[in-house]
């Protein structure tokens, strides 16, 4: 399992209270699981790898960080 950032991401999901997904590729069925931190702005997630299927396929957890984030959070949240 390869891990390209600095932090591991058990740390990085318990910083940020982000809940790790894991199960299968709704394309290939291969099994995924979101263990690549990564940030965006105000948001702190975690991501699978593109084990092939390209980005769309991948799975991806994040929490907003800021006040500013989080009221852009309950838009997002309320439109999915
Ligand atoms: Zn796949």
């Amino acid at each position: 399992m390869l891990f390209p950032l600095e932090t591991d991401y058990l740390t990085w999901a318990n910083k940020y209270d982000i809940r790790v997904e894991s199960g299968e590729c709704s394309k290939c069925g291969n099994s995924v699981i979101t263990n690549l931190p990564f940030a965006f702005e105000g948001y702190r997630g975690l991501k699978s790898e593109d084990h092939g299927c390209g980005e769309k396929y991948t799975w991806k957890t994040f929490v907003p960080v800021g006040e500013d984030e989080k009221s852009t959070w309950k838009n997002i949240a309320s439109s999915m």
